[in-house]
């Protein structure tokens, strides 16, 4: 990279960055009319007690006789009085709609309302104070306090702080008859625009930094949450059928045995194997096997109650814990699904293809310290000897 490549690249990164700081965000201004909302409320009431103690003072040191002296309590009063009641009304505003979710217009005017407000006052008190003393402290509290409380886009706060100091520049000039009182005070004043506007640029670069922060980390929440969710997914569904998988199948059945055990209830384990699937999977290939395993899940799910869990333990096999129910129970209900996968039309791929499946069922009883291996060997001993009797049939432990 050669001298002007790399003076071209500087000043393009400082460009981009003073564009950035002095315009673009435009999608974080909701946000931070919001904020601003929120301080402003805060500001009003400090700024309410603030003029209430300060009338309050004022009217304790009535007995001042000099004629001056009394103009400028007098104004000092009346300016007060007046900002206490602004403060009361944009607070109560802010109060009642603080709970907005969107920025609209009439917030952005009242935010500016106030923003200006603050430097008229500022203004004002600082010439009713040309009466008394020199200095222009209430003008350096206004910029102070709007750098600091009032969140605002760089650009605009570059203005109103050209157009206070430019209001500023021609007040006093009203009120300071010394020349070079008015010479030092205006210089203060430029000191105090420069302070204000410092302060008002950092606290938008940190707050602006913050918000996107934020966005950035519930963005990425959002995206764990929903990788949590397809990992659950894939970890308690088998991907073929739907239905439970052997891990999920598992917790629900440690859970029923822990019921019976406490409830004393009985409760039934049912496993299904397809017949003869190996020859289903010959004779149509295996897509065609795949589809009559889906189809047999949806059957099972769709002759259970709600209550009942269906899961796929793997291949062929099929495993449905029916709650409540007792092994005398159980073994109709098996019988009532061997009858409809029987009578079913294994209709797919215009191929008829003829399913039975053979079940073995057992119970899952009170006061026994069932566990799921014990549950599961009953049923598939029950199983193998529906096979061992020639299939297509229901055998129960
Ligand atoms: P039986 O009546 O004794 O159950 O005979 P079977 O042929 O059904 O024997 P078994 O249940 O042991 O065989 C299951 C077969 O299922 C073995 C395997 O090739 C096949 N299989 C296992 N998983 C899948 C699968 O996801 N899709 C398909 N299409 N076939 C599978
Ligand atoms: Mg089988």
């Amino acid at each position: 990279m050669n001298v002007v490549t790399c003076i071209q690249n500087t000043i393009k990164a400082n460009i981009n960055l003073i564009v950035d700081t002095i315009w673009v965000n435009n999608s974080i201004m909701n946000e931070i009319t919001l904020m601003n909302f929120k301080r402003i409320s805060y500001f009003s009431v400090i700024g309410m007690i603030v003029n209430l103690t300060s009338i309050v003072v004022l009217n304790l040191n009535a007995e001042i006789e000099d004629q001056i002296l009394m103009e400028w309590r007098k104004g000092i009063i009346i300016s007060h009085s007046v900002l206490f009641i602004i403060f009361a009304v944009t607070g109560i505003w802010c109060f009642l709609i603080r709970e907005k979710e969107k920025a609209n217009f009439s917030m952005r005017f009242i935010q500016g309302f106030i923003n200006i407000n603050t430097f008229i006052f500022g203004t004002i008190i600082t010439f009713i104070d040309q009466l008394v003393t020199t200095n222009i402290t209430p003008f350096l509290v206004a910029c102070t306090i709007t750098g600091a409380v009032f969140l605002m886009r760089p650009v605009f706060a570059l203005i109103l702080y050209l157009a206070a100091y430019a209001g500023f520049h021609y007040t006093i000039g009203l009120a300071q008859l010394s020349p070079i009182i008015l010479l030092s005070d205006r210089i203060n004043a430029i000191t105090a625009i420069g302070i204000g506007f410092c302060i008002s640029l950092i606290m938008w670069q940190t707050n602006k930094s913050s918000i996107i922060q934020k966005r950035v980390i519930s963005t990425q929440q959002e995206v764990l949450e929903q990788s949590n969710l397809k990992l659950q997914t894939l970890a308690f569904y088998d991907s073929l059928t739907g239905l439970y998988s052997r891990r999920k199948f598992e917790e629900l059945l440690q859970s029923e045995i822990y019921d019976i055990l406490h409830h004393e209830h009985e409760s039934c384990l049912i496993i299904s194997d397809i017949d003869f699937f190996k020859e289903i999977n010959d004779n149509y290939g295996h897509p065609i096997g795949d589809m009559v395993i889906k189809q047999m899940a949806s059957l099972l799910k769709k002759n259970v109650r709600k209550t009942d869990s269906v899961a796929r333990w793997g291949g062929d096999e099929f495993l449905i814990l029916l709650p409540h129910t007792s092994t005398v129970e159980g073994t109709e209900i098996a019988e009532k699904l061997r009858k409809t996968i029987e009578k079913k039309a294994f209709f797919i791929k215009e191929k008829d293809i003829q399913v039975t499946s053979s079940f073995g069922v057992a119970g899952l009883k009170i006061d026994t310290t069932d566990t799921l291996e014990f549950a599961y060997k009953d049923a598939d001993k029950a199983l193998y000897s529906a096979k061992e009797k020639g299939r297509n049939r229901v055998e129960t432990a």
